[in-house]
């Protein structure tokens, strides 16, 4: 099975550790590895005095968090709504009453940011909600520019760094990002069940809502303190991302990305020589979307007949393809091989 989905192709040495027995976790020795995760998770993102809430969960569970143990308790949201990432902040903030206003960027296009801060002035909110990488088109947004709009006019903001953490550079501290969350299932390449909400230094000194009984910061953060969480961790995969940490921390942010950038360009070459358009105007690193010519009705199922997975994406003859996990450029080849073929039936 070759996967260009999430999490992408796995190496065995990972794998094997979701096969072994699975260790009680109210021990010192669980303690420690959730401790060490945190501080390895930290370190990467570039928040080393900020704290990271672990929740078995997939990532919308801890964008929720973020909505019921923070945004509720300010008075208005201001979402970037870029695809169906932004819009289920959209829909978060509904669901809990929270009184929001989007800004809304056509498909696969950056925000004009000019335009944003005047958006944003005139709305006046207290938090700034977006995607780094909206992964449903796969265009990736200035966090650099969208931090300066909201240091300036004093929002916090709040980042879904779900599908860039790993792909594209990322610089918590430098960006002064108040909170980012992300997943297992993306650049961290283990399986989906993890969540995690990364406070900044800053954050730690707010009050927090306590709306949703699982998801409460107060007594996740509490339990943080010997290392456990306050409800049944899903065990086997602490350890699967306590041991893709410790690779990831030898190998370097650095490195990893690279790796991650190469394989874009090398798809998006492929792509080119092909004549299949690339619609994203700066795409993220983590994905590669593309319309093909022909046969977009039938090239999913019939990849999926040779084990090739790659992600439908929600527009027709419009596909995305990762660039997580492990992948070489031979795979590459051979995947646009196959969707060349299928393409010219
Ligand atoms: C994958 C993803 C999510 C989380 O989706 P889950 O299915 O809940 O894990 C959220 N935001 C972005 C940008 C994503 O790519």
């Amino acid at each position: 099975m070759k996967s260009y989905t999430f999490p992408g192709n796995i190496e065995n040495e990972i794998l094997q550790i979701g096969a072994q027995q699975i260790p009680y976790m109210r021990t010192a020795e669980f303690s420690t590895l959730v401790k060490q995760s945190e501080q390895m998770l930290l370190e990467l993102i570039k928040c080393p005095n900020g704290r990271v809430i672990f929740y078995t969960a997939s990532g919308t569970g801890a964008m929720e968090a973020a909505v019921t143990n923070f945004v509720t308790q300010r008075r208005k949201a201001y979402i970037i709504a870029g695809g169906s990432f932004g819009y289920r902040w959209k829909n978060l903030c509904e669901y809990y009453a929270c009184p929001n206003d989007v800004f809304e960027v056509p498909f696969a296009k950056d925000i004009d940011y000019d335009k944003l801060e005047e958006a944003v002035m005139e709305s006046q909110p207290d938090v700034f909600l977006c995607q780094h990488h909206e992964t449903s088109t796969g265009q990736l947004f200035d966090l650099e520019k969208i931090s300066k709009i909201c240091h300036r006019h004093h929002i916090y903001l709040v980042v879904d760094v779900i599908s860039s953490f790993l792909a594209d550079p990322l610089d918590m501290d430098a960006l002064g990002i108040d909170m980012c969350i992300t997943s297992s299932q993306k650049g961290l390449n283990i399986a989906p069940g993890l969540s995690f909400v990364v406070l900044s230094e800053r954050m730690l000194k707010e009050p927090f809502a306590q709306r949703g009984y699982y998801f409460d910061f107060v007594e996740n953060l509490k339990n943080l303190e010997r290392g456990q969480t306050p409800y049944s961790p899903a065990t086997s995969l602490f350890m699967q991302l306590h041991a893709r940490l410790e690779k990831d921390l030898l190998m370097g942010v650095e490195a990893i990305i690279d790796g991650v950038r190469e394989n874009a360009h090398y798809f998006r070459r492929l792509c080119k020589e092909n004549g299949w358009e690339v619609p994203a105007e700066i795409p993220s690193n983590c994905i590669t979307g593309f319309f093909v010519h022909r046969n977009g009705d039938v090239l999913f199922t019939e990849l999926l007949k040779q084990q090739i997975y790659i992600m439908p994406g929600g527009t027709p003859h419009y596909f995305r393809v990762s660039h997580l996990g492990v992948q070489t450029k031979e795979d590459l080849d051979e995947l646009a091989t196959c969707i060349k073929e299928i393409e010219n039936r």
